[in-house]
C-alpha cells in the first residue's frame, strides 16, 4: 500500500484513462467534482463479477445466485463500516444521491402537512431542491432557505431565525459541488435537533475527501454517488437512522421490497429490501465496495493532504492572473475552484482549455440559485483529485493564462 506522501506516479497507473490524449495533448482532468475516473481494480471488480458470479441476487437457490448475492451484501457492509453506520441495513443501496434524495423527499410526503417548514440551503445542489419543491406541491409544507453570504458561506445567523416547531425537515450539501466550501453541518444538524426537525445531508461532495462518520453526525439521512469516489455510475447510497427509514413508506413496488403478495393486501419485506424494489446494479454494488477499499488503501488523510497541497498550488498561481475572480474563495473548502475572468465568458475559457487537453467544467454546475446571488451565467470549475499531480496545475494555469491572451 501507498505511503504518505502519495505515491501520486504509482496512483497513475492505476488509471488507464489518465494517460489518454484528448486533442491531441495530454489529458488533464480536473473535473472530478462531475465524475472520478476508475481505477483499475474496481474495473476489474466489476469485470470479475460478470465473468465468474453474475447472477440474480436474494432468489435463487443455485450456488451462483448465493455467491452474488454475498458479494452484494459484503458491498453493503463496506459501505457500512466506511460510514460507520449502526446497521447494514441502514445502508440503502440506490441509483446514486438523486435517487436517494427523491426516495426520502417522496417518504416525507406522509410526514408533512400544510403549514410545515422545510428548510433548504441556497448552496444546494438541484438534486436537493427540486424533489423538496415536488414534496411541497404535493402537502402544501413551505420551503424556507438558508441565505449565502458574499464569500459563499452559508448565513448561519439566519438559519437560526428559521428554524422554529414548524420546522420538519433540513437539507443541506456537506460540501457545495459549485463552490467546494465544506459546511458546518454538525451545527446545522444539532440546531435542527433542539426544534425536532430531521436532518439530510448531501454528501456527494464530500465523501471524496473525507469520511463522513454517520453515528458521531447523529444525521438521520446521508446520502453520496458512488461515481464520485472512483466507483462506477449507477449506484449510490442512502444512509438513514433504522427508526426513519421504518418510518418512510416504501418508494417503489415491485419484486424483492415485498414479503406476501395477494390481491388484497401485500406486506412489505423489511429493510434494507423494502427500498430496493426490482433487480438492483448488483456489479455497481460490488464496483462501489472495491471503490471504498481502493479509497481506504490509499489513506484519507493523504489523500487529503495531497489535495490542499495542489489547491494551495493552484489558488496561489491564479490569483496573478488579472481579474481573476474566485468564488468561495474561504480556508475551509476542499480542492475546487470555482472563478471567472472580467470581461470573459467562462464557456469561452472551458473551450479553449479542451484544446489543450484540459478539462474543467463550466457553466451553472447544477446550482443555479449560486449563479443567480453572484448574478453570473456560470463559472469555470476545477476540481483536484488525490490523483492530480503538481504539473498538471501547472500545465492547467499556464492554459488559463493563454486562453485569456486569446480573447482579450
Ligand atoms: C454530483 C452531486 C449530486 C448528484 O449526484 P448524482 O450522482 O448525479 O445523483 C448531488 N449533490 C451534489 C453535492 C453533487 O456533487
Amino acid at each position: 500500500m501507498f505511503k504518505t506522501p502519495l505515491d501520486v506516479s504509482g496512483i497513475r497507473d492505476d488509471f488507464p484513462i489518465l494517460k489518454r490524449q484528448v486533442n491531441g495533448q495530454d489529458l488533464v482532468y480536473l473535473d472530478n467534482a462531475a465524475t472520478s475516473q476508475t481505477p483499475l481494480p474496481v474495473i476489474d471488480a466489476i469485470s470479475d463479477y460478470y465473468k465468474h458470479t453474475n447472477a440474480n441476487i436474494h432468489r435463487g437457490v443455485h450456488a451462483l445466485s448465493q455467491e452474488a448475492t454475498d458479494q452484494f451484501e459484503q458491498a453493503r457492509q463496506k459501505i457500512q463500516l466506511h460510514f460507520n453506520a449502526a446497521h447494514a441495513h441502514e445502508i440503502i443501496l440506490t441509483s446514486g444521491t438523486t435517487h436517494a434524495i427523491n426516495l426520502v423527499a417522496s417518504g416525507f410526503t406522509s410526514l408533512v402537512e400544510k403549514g410545515d417548514e422545510l428548510i433548504v440551503s441556497a448552496l444546494e445542489h438541484h438534486a436537493n431542491i427540486v424533489p423538496w419543491q415536488m414534496l411541497c406541491e404535493r402537502t402544501g409544507a413551505k420551503l424556507l432557505v438558508i441565505p449565502m453570504t458574499e464569500n459563499g458561506t452559508l448565513d448561519m445567523e439566519a438559519y437560526k431565525q428559521l428554524l422554529s416547531s414548524r420546522t420538519k425537515v433540513v437539507f443541506v450539501n456537506h460540501v457545495s459541488n459549485a463552490l467546494g466550501i465544506i459546511n458546518p453541518i454538525e451545527s446545522i444538524i444539532s440546531q435542527a435537533h433542539a426544534v425536532g426537525a430531521a436532518v439530510l445531508i448531501d454528501g456527494a461532495q464530500a465523501t471524496p475527501h473525507m469520511v463522513p462518520d454517520v453515528q458521531a453526525l447523529d444525521v438521520e439521512f446521508y446520502t453520496t454517488s458512488a461515481h464520485k469516489i472512483c466507483g462506477p455510475t449507477g449506484i449510490g447510497m442512502l444512509y438513514g437512522k433504522e427508526e426513519w427509514l421504518r418510518k418512510l413508506p416504501p418508494y417503489q413496488g415491485g419484486g424483492e421490497m415485498i414479503d406476501q403478495v395477494t390481491f388484497e393486501k401485500t406486506t412489505y419485506a423489511d429493510l434494507p429490501h423494502k427500498f430496493e424494489a426490482g433487480t438492483p446494479n448488483i456489479a455497481g454494488g460490488v464496483g462501489f465496495g472495491a471503490a471504498i477499499d481502493y479509497m481506504q488503501g490509499i489513506g484519507f488523510d493523504a489523500i487529503a493532504a495531497h489535495e490542499n497541497d495542489l489547491l494551495q498550488h493552484a489558488t496561489e498561481k491564479l490569483k496573478h492572473i488579472e481579474g481573476l475572480h474566485i468564488y468561495g474563495d474561504v480556508a475551509h473548502k476542499v480542492a475546487v475552484i470555482s472563478f471567472n475572468i472580467a470581461g470573459i465568458h467562462p464557456y469561452d475559457i472551458g473551450t479553449l482549455l479542451d484544446k489543450m487537453g484540459i478539462a474543467v467544467r463550466t457553466g451553472h454546475h447544477c446550482c443555479q440559485p449560486i449563479m443567480d446571488y453572484y448574478q453570473i451565467p456560470g463559472t469555470i470549475r476545477a476540481s483536484f483529485a488525490f490523483y492530480n499531480t503538481h504539473e498538471e496545475v501547472e500545465r492547467f494555469v499556464a492554459g488559463v493564462e493563454k486562453a485569456v491572451d486569446m480573447l482579450r
